[in-house]
């Protein structure tokens, strides 16, 4: 199989590999599109401990099933399926054991410590792939991480109307729907003068668009960070109302600079979301045809997942940037 591989520095190579094969318990597809995720940017750049060397990036996968492993059932050879970028967990651990596997001690991930979707073919644990609404399969592959973590940030948010997001790339731009869906309004934070994505955001739904160095018209019951920008931290807590939640989305963050004990007083509450949970997945893939999310993608050929990246890296895509592999 052709595969963009990631060898320790960028850029990713085109490589000849051998087919993958599924083992007891795992399932053989042959992807069909790879969403490009800021995680996949924070492993190429050495931001993440230890990832799997050679690696396969991707973790955003929809594909056909290709063949199934021993002990399999529930999959049939050539249904579509969607990977997500939690791969494996122990099941028995103190986070397993009480609905928190996110958290599992010993969790690996597709796209780092296994191989993922940049690649014509990969191997998934039949217990982490999941069934799929209907859907063009480019526009579906962003709903995998963007989507789910996305989803996870907006649960912890809690259920106030009042809802910023700074940082308008894919996660932001599929939340926007869902949370207008659900009754709350969307005030949208972008990089100064990025007049772009505010207007992307406007055209979403958001009742408000503006520099994430701005106070919004009226303060927030929750905001969500998807930029990895720990200058963000105190001006979300500005931003926010008493009795309000800032959510950091990501997995890396730049350092958070100091700030008054003002802004987080009066039961403010400042929190992380890590990984997602099989629950998480069930919940959004239900919920995602019923909104209905449309993903915005920017599709790239397998080969091209470097200018991917670089496009990412640069903040030049609207909404998703996709590989259509298959
Ligand atoms: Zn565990
Ligand atoms: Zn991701």
């Amino acid at each position: 199989m052709r595969a963009m591989l990631f060898e320790g520095k960028l850029p990713l190579r085109l490589r000849e590999l051998p087919d993958p094969v599924a083992g007891p318990g795992q399932v053989l597809v042959r992807v069909r599109a790879c969403a490009v995720c800021r995680t996949d940017l924070h492993v190429v750049d050495g931001e993440l401990d230890r990832p799997k060397l050679p690696l396969v990036p991707g973790h955003e996968i929809v594909g056909e099933v290709a063949a199934l492993g021993p002990g399999v059932t529930g999959f049939a050879i050539g249904e579509r399926v969607g990977i997500p970028w939690l791969g494996w967990t122990d099941g028995e651990c103190v986070y397993c054991r009480t609905g928190r596997e996110n958290l599992c001690e010993r969790a690996r991930f597709t796209g780092y410590q296994i191989d993922g979707g940049y690649a014509e073919l990969t191997v998934v644990d039949h217990r982490y792939c999941f069934k799929l609404p209907p859907g063009p399969d480019l526009e579906m592959a962003p709903l995998l991480c963007a989507g789910l973590i996305g989803y996870r940030c907006l649960v912890a948010a809690g259920p106030g109307e009042r809802l910023g997001l700074y940082g308008f790339g894919a996660a932001a731009h599929i939340l926007a729907q869902v949370a207008r869906h659900q009754g709350r309004r969307v005030f949208a934070f972008g990089r100064p003068g990025d007049v772009e994505a505010q207007r992307f955001a406007r055209d979403l739904g958001a009742a408000w668009a503006g520099d994430s160095t701005e106070l919004p018209p009226e303060p927030l019951d929750a905001a969500i960070i998807f930029a990895p920008v720990g200058e963000l931290v105190p001006l979300a807590l500005r931003a926010t109302a008493p009795g309000g939640t800032v959510v950091c989305g990501g997995i890396h963050m730049s350092d958070i600079p100091s700030f008054p004990y003002s802004i987080l007083w009066r039961e403010r509450v400042l929190r992380s979301v890590a990984n997602l949970t099989r629950k998480d997945a069930r919940e959004l893939l239900e919920l995602a045809p019923r909104v209905p999310v449309r993903t915005e993608v920017v599709p790239f050929p397998l080969e091209q997942a470097n200018e991917a990246l670089a496009a990412l890296r640069g903040g030049k895509i609207r909404g998703a940037a996709v590989l259509e592999v298959g």
